[in-house]
């Protein structure tokens, strides 16, 4: 079988450069081992960019989004027993949108599969990639139904496989560089059967550790707990959960935490990593595949969909016009944004984290961080833009 080009990967990234190329009217083929149904209910992030909520409804993506989305415009901190409200829409004119990342994925397949048409596998096993230093690459993976193996040829392999994909690993260890941090910090992520407590994100910044709140809906409401890293989900039990949330949230004139069934709970390590360059003979990374940021800045799935615009686009124009411009550039222009929310990232994890790291020093420099964001117009100028995330590329 002969494709123009191979999509790993069923995600934000692999979906939205899917649907890019249908639009080019680019023979492509989507290939996914989960199934549809676990993929369209698969929860993980829920914060979108403005930038890139409307380059997705420029591209038709973003009815549902756009009328179902909240928007959010304001984050409180809390430390030292009191709150803290960052109206950053106040300061910008700009905001963010609340989308669960399951819904996106919704969206994304029926428009990419069902709207347009396009070929999409579920289920593939054990998939390989081939001759990627030829121009004449190849994919093949094993048949769920036959358990037979098939091999697709094509021009171009989109890695978007995510952080335990395969793509990433096809790539001789000598041809790549992988930038690593590890801030030794775990989180527990949850989800609670219970309506937000705040009409705002809430930054619990506390002696026992992290505690964050992000409205997903109006009955679900993601929190995160920090822990030690790889720490066992089953030594915090519902109550555990509850009173430590109450702990690290707790501010003077607070409303109380409205509480209910934790319907997710697992440890996150906080860890990153960038591979440089995105690029490698006929296969190019998107997404987590190719850089991973912790959510403590809630930038990834955001940058999946930056890299699919990006790497979507490169294609469609070198497919259809000839144009290899967009190509060369992709891993570059990539790399900035995702280098540029890494740092943030950095920087936000200090905030967060320094307080409860046991050293009296970096908890006083920690405060006088948090503190300057309410002092200084300068300093809330540039956080507001840094958490909005940069316009500058669309
Ligand atoms: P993925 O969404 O991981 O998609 C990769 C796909 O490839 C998956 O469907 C996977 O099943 C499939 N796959 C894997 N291996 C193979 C293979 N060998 N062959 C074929 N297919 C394969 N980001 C934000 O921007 N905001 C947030 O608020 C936020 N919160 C988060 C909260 C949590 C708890 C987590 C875990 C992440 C969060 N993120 C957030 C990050 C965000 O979810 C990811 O960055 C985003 O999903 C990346 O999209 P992707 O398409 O690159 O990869």
């Amino acid at each position: 079988e002969r494709r123009t080009v191979v999509v790993v990967g069923a995600g934000p990234a692999g979906l939205t450069v899917g649907t890019i190329l249908r639009d080019a009217s680019v023979d492509c083929v989507v290939l996914e081992t989960e199934s549809r149904q676990f993929i369209e209910t698969r929860p993980r992030a829920g914060v979108i960019e403005e930038w890139a909520v409307r380059e997705l409804a420029r591209r038709g993506l973003g009815k549902n989004l756009m009328e179902r989305a909240q928007v959010h415009d304001t984050c409180e901190f809390r430390f030292g027993g009191e709150r803290y409200r960052f109206p950053y829409g106040d300061l910008t004119g700009h905001h963010h949108y609340v989308y669960p990342q399951p819904l996106l994925v919704t969206d994304l397949v029926r428009e990419y599969a069902d709207v347009r048409g396009g070929d999409i596998r579920f289920g593939v096993r054990d998939v390989r990639l081939h001759d990627l230093d030829s121009d004449r690459p190849a994919v093949s993976y094993r048949c769920p139904e036959t358990g037979e193996r098939r091999l697709l040829r094509c021009d171009f392999v989109a890695g978007c496989d995510g952080a335990r994909g395969v793509t990433r690993d096809a790539i001789p260890p000598e041809r790549t560089r992988i930038a690593r941090q590890d801030d030794g910090i775990g989180w527990l992520a949850l989800l609670a059967e219970a309506p937000p407590s705040s009409d705002c994100v809430l930054f619990g910044v506390h002696p026992n550790g992290f505690a964050g709140h992000m409205a997903r809906s109006p009955e679900v409401t993601r929190y995160y707990l920090q822990c030690p890293p790889g720490d066992d989900p089953e030594n915090w039990p519902h109550d555990r959960v509850w009173a430590e949330l109450r702990t690290r949230l707790g501010a003077a004139g607070a409303p109380p935490l409205a509480e209910g069934r934790l319907i997710e709970k697992r440890v996150l390590d906080m860890h990153h990593y960038v591979v440089e360059p995105l690029v490698h003979g006929r296969l190019l990374l998107a997404g987590d595949a190719g850089h991973l940021t912790a959510p403590i800045a809630a930038k990834g799935m955001n940058l999946a969909l930056h890299d699919a615009f990006l790497l979507g686009d490169a294609l469609a124009g070198y497919v259809t016009r000839g144009d290899g411009s967009g190509l060369d550039a992709y891993s570059e222009a990539s790399l900035r944004r995702v280098w540029d929310y890494q740092e943030f990232s950095q920087w936000l994890s200090d905030i967060y984290h320094g307080v409860a790291s046991g050293d009296p020093f970096r908890a006083g420099t920690t405060l006088a961080r948090l503190r300057r964001l309410f002092t200084s117009p300068a300093a809330a100028a540039a956080f507001a833009e840094q958490y909005l995330g940069s316009a500058a590329v669309f």
